[in-house]
C-alpha cells in the first residue's frame, strides 16, 4: 500500500481499532457516520475532567482562568484550521446540525422576509433540509431545490435558473455524505455572489478529508462536526463572516451571550458569545482542537492522497462484484460508496456483513430525497478515514461476494 505515512503505527493511535466483534477483527467502514478517537484526543478529556476542570469566562480562580485559556486557544485553532478571518467567526455549536439550525433561525430571523427564497439541492442531508422548511413554516420562505445528474453530480444550468431577485442564500454540502460528491465551493461561491446572494457550506463530510480554507472557498458561513473529524461527540462549529454574524439576531438567550440584563433592557455580548449562550462543552473545544493538532501533524494533504488511494482501490474492488450498483460517479469525490447489489435488501447485507466483522451503513442516510431521486429505500455505504488499509477493502469485497452466494 502506496500510504504517505506508517499507517500500521498510526492505527496504534486508534485503540478501538484492535477490537474484535463477533471474534473477528472489527473492520470500521463508517466514518463518514462518526470517526474513532486517537488515545490523545480521549486523553485531553481526562486530563482536564481530572485536573483543570472549571467553568469558563466566570471565575477569577486558577482553574476557571485555565479551562478559559484552553478554551479560548481552541478557538484559535479552529480560526487558523478553517483560515478564518478572526477568532469572532468561529462560533461554537454542538454539531453541523446545531449549526445550520442557528443559521436557519438568526440569517431568517434578521434577513429574510416572506417570499425570500433558499436554494438547497436534492443531495443534502436532512439537517440542510429540515431547518429550512422550519424556517419556511414560520417565515414564508420559499425553498427551492437543484437537481443532481445521475452521476450525483450538481445540475447547474437548472441551478442558474433558480436564481431571482428574491434569492437570499444558497446552502450546500461540500462533499454529500452518500456519494461522496465534491461541490466546487469557489466556482459556486462567485455564482451565488453574482446573484447577490450569501452562501452556506455544510462542511461535515469535507474537514475531514480535504484542506478546507472559507477564505479561499469565499464562503460566507460554513459549519462541521467534531465527532467526524476525529474530535469528541457534541462539539461543532459555525463559521461566518463576522460582517453578517455582527448584524444577526442571538439564537438562545441565557448565560455568557450577554453584556447587560435589566427586564426593561437587554444588551449581548461581542462576538462569537453572542451566539453561545449557556455553558459551553469546554471540555469538548479543547478536545477538538487536539484532534485537529493530530490531524495537522499527520498532513490533511497526507489524509486526502490516502483516502483518495482508498476510494479508486475500493471503486475497482466493488465494482467487480457481480449484481451491484454503485451510485454516483463524479468526476471529484471524496471516500464514500455508496451500493446495493440486486435482488438483495441492504439491511440483510449489512446485518450480515457485521457479523463478519464489517461496520458499513445501511439506510437512507439522512438523505431520503436522494434516495428517491435512484428510487431505492436506501442503499450500503462504505466510508473512509485515514487509518483504513487496502486489505479491509478486500474483507467488504471479498464479503459481499461471499454473502452473495448464500442468497
Ligand atoms: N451534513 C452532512 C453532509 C452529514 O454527513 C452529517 C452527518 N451525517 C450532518 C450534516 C449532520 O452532522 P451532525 O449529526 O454531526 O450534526
Amino acid at each position: 500500500m502506496n500510504t504517505p505515512y506508517d499507517i500500521n503505527a498510526l492505527r496504534e493511535d486508534f485503540p478501538i481499532l484492535s477490537r474484535q466483534v463477533y471474534d473477528r477483527p472489527l473492520v470500521y467502514l463508517d466514518n463518514a457516520a462518526t470517526t474513532q478517537k486517537p488515545r490523545c484526543v480521549v486523553d485531553a478529556i481526562s486530563r482536564e475532567y481530572y485536573s483543570v476542570n472549571a467553568n469558563v469566562h466566570r471565575g477569577i480562580h486558577y482553574l476557571s482562568q485555565e479551562a478559559t485559556r484552553l478554551h479560548e486557544e481552541a478557538r484559535e485553532t479552529m480560526r487558523s484550521f478553517l483560515n478564518a478571518a478572526s477568532t469572532a467567526e468561529i462560533v461554537f455549536t454542538r454539531g453541523t446540525t446545531e449549526s445550520i439550525n442557528l443559521l436557519a433561525t438568526s440569517y431568517g430571523e434578521t434577513f429574510l422576509k416572506e417570499g425570500d427564497e433558499v436554494i438547497v439541492s436534492e443531495s443534502e442531508h436532512h439537517s440542510n433540509i429540515v431547518p429550512w422548511q422550519l424556517l419556511r413554516d414560520r417565515k414564508g420562505i420559499v425553498l427551492k431545490v437543484i437537481p443532481i445528474t445521475d452521476a450525483g453530480e450538481l445540475d447547474f444550468d437548472a441551478f442558474e435558473k433558480l436564481f431571482s431577485d428574491r434569492t437570499r442564500l444558497v446552502s450546500l454540502a461540500h462533499v454529500s455524505n452518500v456519494l461522496g460528491t465534491v461541490n466546487p465551493i469557489r466556482r459556486i461561491a462567485d455564482m451565488v455572489h453574482a446573484h447577490g446572494a450569501h452562501l452556506m457550506v455544510d462542511a461535515a463530510q469535507s474537514v475531514p478529508h480535504r484542506p478546507v480554507d472559507v477564505a479561499a472557498l469565499d464562503c460566507d458561513f460554513l459549519a462541521f462536526s467534531g465527532h467526524k473529524v476525529y474530535g469528541p461527540t457534541g462539539i461543532g462549529v459555525l463559521y461566518g463572516r463576522e460582517a453578517l454574524l455582527e448584524k444577526m439576531v442571538p439564537y438562545q438567550g441565557g448565560g455568557e451571550m450577554i453584556s447587560r440584563v435589566s427586564f426593561a433592557h437587554t444588551t449581548y455580548e461581542r462576538l462569537p458569545y453572542k451566539f453561545e449562550a449557556g455553558t459551553p462543552d469546554y471540555v469538548g473545544t479543547h478536545a477538538l482542537a487536539v484532534a485537529l493538532d493530530y490531524v495537522n501533524g499527520i498532513g490533511m494533504q497526507n489524509i486526502q492522497k490516502h483516502e483518495q488511494m482508498l476510494t479508486a482501490y475500493a471503486l475497482e474492488k466493488l465494482s467487480a462484484v457481480p449484481g451491484i450498483t454503485i451510485y454516483g460517479h463524479a468526476a471529484e469525490r471524496e471516500g464514500v460508496v455508496a451500493f446495493n447489489i440486486e435482488g438483495i435488501h441492504h439491511m440483510d447485507m449489512g446485518t450480515l456483513l457485521d457479523r463478519l466483522g464489517i461496520a458499513i451503513r445501511t439506510g437512507h442516510h439522512c438523505a431520503q430525497p436522494l434516495m428517491q431521486h435512484f428510487g431505492v429505500e436506501g442503499m450500503m455505504r462504505a466510508s473512509f478515514a485515514l487509518y483504513n488499509t487496502t486489505e479491509e477493502i478486500d474483507a467488504l469485497a471479498a464479503g459481499l461476494n461471499r454473502l452473495r452466494q448464500m442468497f
